[in-house]
């Protein structure tokens, strides 16, 4: 507890922490103060476009920078908060640093399903804007020592939570008075739970575009959609196909590679980890369970930094529950380099 109080404290001073949260550790600023803020886009390396998601411990917190709230929004918070359900509410002006917001009339809230968290921001008493605690463009952390490596030196403080629950950023979305929600970042939150609770759900059209450069993409309605993110050092590309057609590719591709010098790797799922042949294979644990890949994912991601890979595939995964906020993720990382095999 002793060292919760000291990191709220260094919040409330304008210092910046990284924390955990149930999906990765998050970067931590008083929401309010724009050199707290400031600080946490330069420890990122972060465009300054690119805005902050605002962390809350208790609802009663909106009140202080959101205009009315709608009733599918607030059903929604009913159903999926403490958790990695962002929304995209009406801001009221005057409340939060214009950094946090990139300028716009809305803001990213969530509550973290995470004790630490919670305990954070609550004894903060105020509002923490937190992106992912990496340097922009990397895989997230799911762990202290990843914030460790991106961040040492930039930053206050962390506190250690062990690994992260989830393992991918929450699920960004609006919440419209007709009834209908629209994703704009797919995340812990599935569509089919959001169905639940929603008339209609609905993919932000900047998500259904899973090849051609990010250039390509249209008008972003949430400013992350145009960067590269989670990228690894070496060069990603995602394969979809069958088992046999996948890995028989990519084993011909890595041999080639192998044979240039370079190293190798592949991220696969556990049924097909003894199809390849790579300096190391990763695996992104069952098809049949995908929280287990959305869970091991970034970390797979830095291991193959670590041992130096530069020429790397990854299997594809079916877009149902977590699979499509994996393969959003894997696409990005990827720079949307994806190759179909035909049967
Ligand atoms: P990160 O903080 O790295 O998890 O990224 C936050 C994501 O939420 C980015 O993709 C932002 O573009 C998105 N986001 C945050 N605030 C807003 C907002 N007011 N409107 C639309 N998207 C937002
Ligand atoms: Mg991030």
């Amino acid at each position: 507890m002793e060292h919760l109080k000291v990191a709220a404290q260094l919040l409330q001073e304008g210092s910046i922490v990284a924390f955990p949260t149930e999906t990765v550790y998050g970067l931590g600023a008083d929401a309010r103060n724009t050199t707290a803020v400031e600080a946490v886009f330069a420890a990122k390396g972060r465009p300054s476009d690119n805005p902050l998601i605002v962390h809350i411990a208790d609802r009663k917190q909106l009140d202080a920078f959101t205009e009315q709230v709608n009733d599918l929004s607030n059903k929604l918070m009913d159903t999926f908060w403490p958790g990695p359900l962002t929304l995209i509410l009406p801001l009221k002006e005057q409340t939060l640093s214009e950094k946090v917001t990139a300028g716009l009339d809305t803001v990213g809230v969530r509550m973290p399903d995470h004790p630490v968290a919670l305990k954070l921001i609550a004894a903060a008493d105020c509002p923490i804007a937190a992106p992912s605690a990496n340097r922009s463009g990397r895989p997230s952390p799911t762990t202290a020592s990843h914030v460790q490596e991106d961040l040492m030196g930039r930053i206050a403080g962390i506190v250690d939570g062990g690994p992260t629950g989830v393992g991918v950023e929450s699920t960004v979305v609006q919440a419209h008075h007709d009834g209908t929600v629209t994703i704009l970042r797919p995340g812990g939150i599935t569509a089919e739970q959001l169905g639940e609770v929603a008339a209609k759900v609905q993919l932000d059209p900047g998500l259904a575009i899973d090849s051609g450069s990010a250039a390509s993409i249209p008008a972003p309605r949430s400013p992350g959609m145009k960067y590269t993110h989670y990228a690894p050092k070496g060069e990603l590309c995602v394969v979809q196909g069958s088992p046999n057609a996948v890995s028989a590719y990519v084993n011909g591709a890595l041999e080639e590679a192998a044979q240039r010098g370079e190293r190798t790797a592949v991220l696969a799922f556990s049924e097909h980890l003894h199809l390849y042949r790579a300096d190391a294979v990763y695996s992104l644990g069952s098809l049949d369970r995908l929280a287990e890949g959305a869970h091991r994912l970034y970390a797979a991601l830095r291991s193959c930094d670590e041992i130096g890979a530069s020429v790397l595939y990854a299997e594809a995964c079916p877009r149902n529950g977590l699979g499509d906020a994996i393969m959003n993720r894997l696409l990005k990382a990827a720079g949307h380099r994806i190759i179909h095999i035909a049967e």
